[in-house]
This record gives C-alpha cells, sequence and structure tokens, in this order.
C-alpha cells in the first residue's frame, strides 16, 4: 500500500481530521443539526456519528458547541493585485473572515489572458481557492482604447474572439462595468453579442450595472438592460453588489426585487450578491465625474479640469452628482496619494480649503485619483434584497473599503445573528451552495461526504467583523478553525502558513 501524502495511514479508511460533535449548518438551508464531520485528503468524506459508525482519525478536534459550515464563497472580492503579488496571495483578510474560494476579476475589469492569470496564481501559492472573469472593460480597451465610439463589425468580431479565448483559458464568464470608462461606452447589443460567446462555456454575465442610481438609464432601466443581455445572450445574468444607490432611488428595491421575479417567474436566470454596508466604495472621479469627462483617458481628463471653456458644463454635471449622492458631507476619502486627505469628508476637505465641494474635487482630481466610501444606501433597502433567495453574500472588496476584511461577518451579525431578517441556515447558504450554484463551482459550498473539504468552525458569538472606514484592513474575529481542501488555513483561531487553494475552472 502507497503511503498517503499525510503518511502511512493505519488503515484505509482512517480520517485525516475528525471534527466530533460540532453543529453542522450544511449550506442547503436545512436546519442545524449536531454531528461529527471527517476530512481526508482534499474532501469531506464522512458526515454523521463517528463513535456508533466507529471512525477513527489521525486528528480529532473536539468541536462540540461550534458552528461547522461549508468555507464562504464570494463572487466579487478584488483581489487581482493581491493574488498577483507574493505578499498577500494567501489573501490572509478573507480567510479570516471565513472565505475560502473568492471570484475576481468582476466590474468589467478581468483579465483577457485567463489561463496565463491562472497558471501565475497557482504558482505563486493560494490560501484560498480563486477563479477569474474575463473583463468587457478590459476586452474593450485593448481593441477600441478609452475612446467614445461605437464598435465597429470589425472591432466587434475582435472583442469576440478575445472573450472566446478568455472562455477557453478558465473563467467563469463576462464581467462587465458599464458604469465605467469605457465600459460605459459599449451598448447593450455590444454587450449582448459578448455574452454569446460566453454561452457555450456555461459561463455567467456578471455586471456592475450601467446605473444604480439616476445617473443615465436609471437603476431600473439597467436591471432591464442586466436582464436583456442575459436573456438575447442566453447566459444566466448576475448583477453585482445591488443596491438603492442615492436619494433619488431610495426605496426603489421594491421595484428591483418586481422586476427580477417576473424575469425569473418567465424563466430567466437572475440572480445578485450584495455586502452589508451603506456606504459603496469608489473612486472620487468615478462617483463625481460624467464619463464624457474621461473619454480618452487621463490627460483628457486632467485638460478638461483645467479648461475654462468646459468647467461650466463640468461643474454642472458634477454638481449633480453629487446631489445624486447625498451631498459632500457624504463622501470620504479613504484612500489617496496624499495621505492628508484620508479620513475626510469632501465637505470637511472644502472647508479646509475655504472653497466649494466642487471647486475642491476638481483640484484633487486634477492631481490624483483617491478612493471614496459613498454613504448613498439606506437600511430599509439592504433588508429587502437580502431576503431575496436569487442574493447572495459578496464583499466587493476594494481597497479603502472596510467591506475587504468585513463584508462575511458583518453580514452574519446584521441579518442573522443580530437582528432576525435571516435564519443563520439561510445566511450560510447564501455565502455558500448558493453561491456554487449561481457559477458553476463543483463540489464545493456544502457540507457532506464528496465535496471538497473548505469547512469553517466558528463561535456565532465570537464572530465579528473589526475593519471600520478609518481603519478598513483589520482583519475580522470569530474563524476557530478554517480548511481549504482539507488543510487547515486557521488553526485554533491563528492563521497558519499554508497555501492549499486552487485555481478553479467553471464545472460544465
Ligand atoms: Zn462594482
Amino acid at each position: 500500500m502507497a503511503a498517503s501524502p499525510r503518511g502511512m495511514s493505519a488503515q484505509p479508511d482512517t480520517l485525516d481530521v475528525l471534527l466530533l460533535g460540532g453543529r453542522v449548518i450544511d449550506g442547503t438551508g436545512t436546519p442545524t443539526r449536531v454531528a461529527d464531520v471527517g476530512m481526508r485528503g482534499d474532501r469531506i468524506v464522512f458526515v454523521g456519528t463517528a463513535a456508533s459508525e466507529g471512525r477513527v482519525a489521525r486528528r480529532t478536534l473536539d468541536v462540540s458547541g461550534l458552528v461547522v459550515a461549508p468555507g464562504f464563497i464570494d463572487p466579487h472580492a478584488h483581489v487581482l493585485l493581491d493574488l498577483g503579488a507574493t505578499g498577500t496571495s494567501r489573501l490572509d483578510g478573507y480567510l479570516a473572515q471565513g472565505v475560502t474560494t473568492v471570484l475576481t476579476g468582476n466590474d468589467g475589469g478581468g483579465p483577457i489572458d485567463a489561463a496565463g492569470t491562472l497558471a501565475r496564481w497557482q504558482a505563486n501559492g493560494l490560501g484560498a481557492n480563486a477563479g477569474v472573469f474575463v473583463g468587457h472593460g478590459t476586452v474593450r480597451q485593448r481593441v477600441l482604447g478609452m475612446r467614445d465610439v461605437r464598435a465597429d463589425a470589425a472591432a466587434l468580431d475582435s472583442m469576440r474572439t478575445l472573450v472566446r479565448g478568455a472562455m477557453q483559458g478558465g473563467a467563469f464568464g463576462l464581467s462587465s462595468g458599464l458604469y465605467y470608462a469605457p465600459g460605459s461606452y459599449g451598448s447593450t447589443d455590444e454587450v449582448i453579442a459578448l455574452a454569446r460567446e460566453v454561452a457555450p462555456f456555461g459561463g455567467v454575465y456578471d455586471t456592475h450595472m450601467r446605473d444604480e442610481s439616476s445617473y443615465t438609464v436609471g437603476l431600473l432601466g439597467a436591471v432591464r438592460e442586466a436582464i436583456r443581455v442575459g436573456e438575447e445572450g442566453g447566459v444566466p445574468a448576475h448583477i453585482a453588489h445591488v443596491k438603492a444607490l442615492g436619494v433619488d432611488v431610495w426605496g426603489r428595491s421594491d421595484s428591483v426585487i418586481a422586476i427580477v421575479r417576473a424575469a425569473r417567474a418567465r424563466g430567466v436566470t437572475v440572480t445578485a450578491d450584495q455586502y452589508p454596508y451603506l456606504a459603496s466604495g469608489t473612486g472620487l472621479g468615478a462617483a463625481l465625474l460624467p464619463r464624457w469627462a474621461e473619454a480618452g483617458g487621463r490627460d483628457s481628463l486632467v485638460r478638461r479640469l483645467t479648461d475654462p471653456a468646459v468647467a461650466p458644463r463640468l461643474r454642472a454635471d458634477m454638481t449633480e452628482n453629487l446631489r445624486r449622492r447625498g451631498g459632500p458631507a457624504a463622501l470620504l476619502i479613504t484612500s489617496a496619494r496624499d495621505s492628508a486627505l484620508e479620513g475626510r469628508t469632501l465637505e470637511e476637505l472644502a472647508a479646509r480649503e475655504n472653497a466649494d465641494a466642487i471647486t475642491t474635487a476638481m483640484r484633487i482630481l486634477e492631481r490624483e485619483a483617491p478612493s471614496v466610501a459613498s454613504f448613498n444606501m439606506q437600511q430599509s433597502d439592504l433588508d429587502a434584497f437580502a431576503v431575496e433567495p436569487w442574493v447572495v453574500t459578496g464583499s466587493d472588496g476594494s481597497g479603502g473599503h472596510p467591506r475587504k476584511f468585513g463584508a462575511f461577518p458583518k453580514a452574519m451579525r446584521e441579518f442573522a445573528l443580530d437582528r432576525p431578517v435571516l435564519s443563520i441556515e439561510a445566511f450560510i447558504a447564501r455565502s455558500s451552495a448558493n453561491t456554487a450554484r449561481i457559477f458553476g463551482i463543483a463540489d464545493r459550498g456544502v457540507i457532506a461526504a464528496g465535496h471538497f473539504a473548505d469547512v469553517i468552525v466558528f463561535d456565532p458569538a465570537a464572530v465579528r467583523d473589526r475593519s471600520t472606514y478609518t481603519d478598513p484592513e483589520r482583519p475580522a474575529d470569530g474563524m476557530r478553525w478554517v480548511f481549504v481542501n482539507g488543510d487547515a488555513v486557521i488553526a485554533e483561531g491563528a492563521l497558519t502558513s499554508a497555501r492549499p487553494g486552487r485555481t478553479l475552472r467553471p464545472a460544465r
């Protein structure tokens, strides 16, 4: 008999790890039950009563009183930079939240070379499992630059070829960021044509919609566009970080929900993810500038910001965008090259400069492109989305916003533990199995024999996000054990140095 990778076993069915007596919440939504969970190699091989079935393990952990659940799956983690670097590719901030699988390349920014990207990540070493989307914005920029132009037949053909190649290379689907330049310059028909390239691979269309507020087509128009891309492109449509952004659309979660329910009722697959914060995170320019001002790229923008002939129109559009987002006190600079800007609202910075908010914003944007937390959501809209069965948990974990280090524990606290919005079983399901199903992640997201051993163990009373808007990278508390493919990345509450994560491709 050959030795197992973990050494000689006493007998062939000896488990590597046995979690004894935990409160198992298996991800399917069924009620919590006390059971033992056994793992061997990279798989869960046993769920039941170990003693009565004579199960023995090389390592037995008494987890009575603790929850045993599938590792969380984050479909919207902005970790392209983290995974490309050696120091951060373990994704410790996600592991501390209990996230064992991330998808990235969202908002239209995913790489064209999916296969090469996945290979580099694996060579680098991963703490969590990771998969990637190909980005509409990236593809459009490659073919048409930052120009605000329609794609002609030749350009569209080139874009389709790039998307197809990325899908062949293992991408989970096409992401779009139609709010952002250059994605915003693409028509609905262009996006549909690209979605059709994703369909034969069973991919998903994942969209940061053209409008989450009242900027252009409006929130409801953007939801209809996303559904149309799904329907005419022949792919499941997934709305990223669903929200009602800004005073003009507060309370419109009910209309969004009605539109999605109607589409689902006629057989269109439409889903969404959500993070549990009242502030979104974006760039100061993305929040305030009209997209026409960004056409051509950064140099063109700076010229327009300083051109007296353009200033009146630019100022008028920015004033309206600031109103939509709740005014200068609702925009907090979270990260900037000039650290004197950080931790201050646009209102405070304007007062310091003795200037109006728009002038202050324009001066900052001439010099750099800081990140902001934009306080633009209502709790009632968050709660309304949270209970829909087609909504899953996501972090949208961009730098400078606490959601990257806190979204999952905060969602658990606010939707399931501290307020009775969702049962804990429903919360776990929408953070694991439901997400796996939406994106075609095989054999993960459920505590069941045969599934990969992505398993988290925690005391619900101790689970807590600690990241804040002024200290956004404080890791979360509460995970006692986190296993990825059977290896502990958190043991007894402490991070290990293991890198058992794998690159994932969609299962079809
Ligand atoms: Zn986004």
